[in-house]
């Protein structure tokens, strides 16, 4: 593999002949002190006046491991922007993902699940609702994805815990975010209203291509096809979408297609 030299390197030269660098995409870990022995050489490489390829493999590997020296294909810019949204929501949001059942209407033919947990219990919802209660104020707000199973087969859950996370969330003067990734098949129009009161705005829907393909992979228990009715619910929805019922400029659709 080819290398280059990351745009984030800061090097230090001592009095006493020694060196320390440090990579800012990398952090504190980065951080490395050079012994006057291999000074020189690492000192040519970064400056870039000396070949990555020339130094001793072990000062290499280390390079790479701190991040002083990267792939040639990497953009660092690029992977700046990532790491810095993902610090941001890592550290400022609590961030939860709930299964509220392990049941689906669905047998895709290439699930994983065993769809051996029934709904999720009271007692773990009140659990849930205590923990934010008493951790949210260390945050800038709390954002929940809706995962499955199929989640909307406990649109009771789903209700249960929006309401209480909305309550506290609009107590501790935090913001609430929500999502959720859903197989479709029952997210009708009156449903989708009805998750928008609880501020669930992004959706995740999978097709698998075409109806033929996707009614090949994706079907319902009894074996039947699904592609007509996800279709029709997501026609109805942007016609409630169109109709100004909800703010469309915050909602985030998407609909995975796959080959
Ligand atoms: S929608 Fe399909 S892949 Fe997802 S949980 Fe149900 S059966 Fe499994």
């Amino acid at each position: 593999m080819k290398y280059k030299l990351s745009s984030f390197n800061y090097v230090l030269c001592c009095d006493d002949g020694s060196l320390r660098l440090y990579n800012s995409m990398y952090g504190a870990n980065s951080l490395i002190a050079v012994d006057p022995g291999v000074r020189d050489e690492i000192l040519s490489v970064l400056n870039g006046t000396a070949p990555i390829d020339g130094i001793p493999e072990y000062i290499k590997k280390e390079l790479i491991k701190s991040g002083y020296i990267v792939p040639i294909d990497r953009d660092e810019n690029y992977a700046l922007k990532i790491k810095n949204i993902k610090t941001i929501m890592n550290e400022k949001y609590l961030q939860l993902v709930i299964m509220p059942t392990e049941q689906c209407n669905f047998r895709c033919r290439y699930c994983y699940e065993t769809f051996e947990k029934p709904k999720m219990s009271i007692s773990i919802q009140n659990a849930i609702i205590k923990y934010v209660q008493k951790n949210i104020s260390n945050y800038m707000g709390l954002s929940v994805s809706w995962f499955g199973g199929e989640p909307l087969m406990a649109l009771d859950v789903i209700e249960y815990l929006s309401e209480n996370f909305l309550r506290i969330c609009k107590a501790a003067k935090r913001v609430y975010m929500s999502g959720i990734t859903t197989n479709g098949y029952d997210l009708t129009a009156d449903i989708f209203k009805q998750l928008y009161k609880f501020k669930i705005l992004s959706y995740q829907i999978t097709l698998d291509g075409y109806r033929s393909q996707h009614d090949n992979q994706r079907i319902l228990a009894d074996g039947s096809g699904t592609f007509d009715r996800i279709v029709n619910n997501l026609i109805e929805i942007v016609i409630v979408v169109q109709m100004a019922s909800v703010n469309n400029s915050e909602m985030l659709f998407g609909v995975f297609i796959t080959a």
